[in-house]
């Protein structure tokens, strides 16, 4: 399997090469050359344990890697999971299922795709005997993820950067209390979207990347979007027959990867009914999916931090497939959009794809209901995807994170609050950060310092 860019104005990769460039060349995003048919596959992988899943779907993507190493790979990325299923799927009433994404080392779904990240990157280093400086951006879990990714990995070094004051005190301390040396927490003086914005100026300099050998960790990567299109497919093969055609996915969603994992899935011939995408207060998303139109405002900080983006990095892949994989189309398309904030977007499939907006005001009262509804606690990001859920399809919700990652929000919510001994344990040790304007030059000085 080959890569090309959204933009079609970059040679085509394998799997590794796309994976370690991170952000194509000619800023667009790799996409397979061709999206694989799995119509005739699925049906033999039901049963399959998690890791096995993601074996069977991985070697399809990563044909590059032999396959025995791919298997160990793929094996010790998910080893690290509390949960023997490791994606269990809850069935809270007939027609309402959770599927936990939280029981990885950082307790949110993003360890799904980053502990597999890690992995891959760890055997690039080994095998092209070279050091590789990771980069990444983060309104909060992507940051932590990557992190335990990549912790002490020989050969690698990481750097995170997250809006200080933003991330919640406990995403804090998993970014912070590594005692790694091969780890960087870079607490940047704005929000998320500036920190992203000179984190994408640092790479578009060719030349800095390829000297320092940078690779980007942000939700783009194209090996995160295929490592979350497994547990679509994991829970989706755990559905009752019956269900499973009439299922609708509700994702919470902020930089449109995990909804983008799934929407693939399907296109790929697995038969899912819908998606919702669930968005807080910061809700591009909603309005482009109810209004048609795609204009960025300012981000206001919320209850639900880690959906706290306006610009969609990854929606460019989905713009991409929509405008019929026409590079010379979407690349008019952005420049529109970089020059003006804004575009007007006709004919995406209404059937298929649905929003909800999820307002702070409301999210308190959501965890509750859910709670007295299920007996079930959801943390804030999850709380937003039940706002509405649809009356005729099966809803399975992605509970992204661990409610025990937000107490404050939860005991004043319910009254309870909710723990983890992996959070306990940190709050004993102590803080390492480093305070940088979001300038991209201020970044660069600090990056160039500390490679490996
Ligand atoms: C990152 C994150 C999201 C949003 O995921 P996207 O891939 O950006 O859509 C939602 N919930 C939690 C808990 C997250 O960490």
């Amino acid at each position: 399997m080959r890569y090309v860019s959204t933009r079609g104005q970059a040679p085509k990769l394998g799997f590794s090469d796309a994976v370690a460039t991170g952000l194509a060349p000619d800023a667009g995003l790799y996409v397979p050359e061709k999206l694989p048919d799995l119509s005739a596959s699925w049906p033999q992988w039901a049963g399959l344990s998690y890791a096995d899943l993601c074996f069977e779907f991985m070697r399809i993507f990563a044909s590059d890697i032999p396959s025995d190493v791919l298997r160990d790979i793929v094996t010790k990325s998910y080893t690290k999971f509390d949960h023997p299923e490791t994606a269990p799927l809850i069935q809270l009433d007939p027609r309402t299922y959770v599927l936990e994404l939280f029981h990885g080392p950082t307790l949110a779904f993003k360890d799904f795709a980053l502990q597999l990240l890690g992995n891959l990157y760890e055997h690039q280093c080994a095998g092209r005997k070279q050091t590789i400086n990771v980069l990444g951006a983060t309104s909060g879990d992507t940051g932590a993820a990557a992190i335990h990714g990549l912790i002490g990995k020989p050969g690698t070094a990481i750097f995170i950067l997250y809006p200080d004051g933003r991330v919640s005190p406990l995403q804090e301390r998993q970014m912070t209390c590594t005692g790694a040396d091969n780890v960087h927490a870079l607490a940047i003086n704005g929000s998320f979207d500036d920190a992203q914005l000179a984190l994408k100026e640092l790479f578009a300099d060719q030349a800095f990347r390829t000297t320092h050998r940078l690779s980007a960790v942000n939700s783009i990567n194209l090996a995160r979007v295929l490592a979350q299109c497994v547990y679509y497919l994991y829970a989706w093969l755990r559905l009752p027959v019956a269900d499973r055609a009439k299922v609708e996915f509700v994702v919470p969603t902020g930089n449109f990867g995990n909804v983008l994992a799934g929407w693939w899935l399907q296109k790929m011939g697995v038969p899912i009914a819908g998606f919702k995408l669930a968005t807080n207060q910061n809700d591009i998303l909603y309005r482009l999916f109810t209004t048609g139109e795609y204009r960025v405002s300012a981000v206001e900080p919320s209850l639900a931090p880690s959906m706290d983006i306006q610009v969609a990095s990854n929606f460019e892949r989905f713009l991409y497939y929509n405008l019929g994989e026409d590079s010379e189309r979407l690349r008019a398309v952005m420049a529109v959009f970089k020059q003006t904030g804004a575009y007007r977007f006709e004919n995406f499939d209404a059937d298929t794809l649905s929003a909800s907006r999820c307002p702070d005001a409301e999210i308190p009262g959501i965890i509750r209901r859910v709670h007295q509804q299920f007996g079930y606690v959801v943390d804030p990001h999850t709380a937003c995807a039940f706002k509405e859920l649809s009356p005729e399809r099966v809803s399975v919700v992605l509970a992204t994170a661990s409610p025990a990652k937000f107490p404050d929000t939860i005991q004043d919510a319910i009254g309870i609050e909710p723990t983890h001994p992996s959070l306990e344990r940190l709050k004993e040790l102590p803080i390492v950060k480093h305070c940088v304007a979001a300038s991209p030059q201020a970044i660069a000085d600090f990056v160039v310092k500390h490679t490996v």
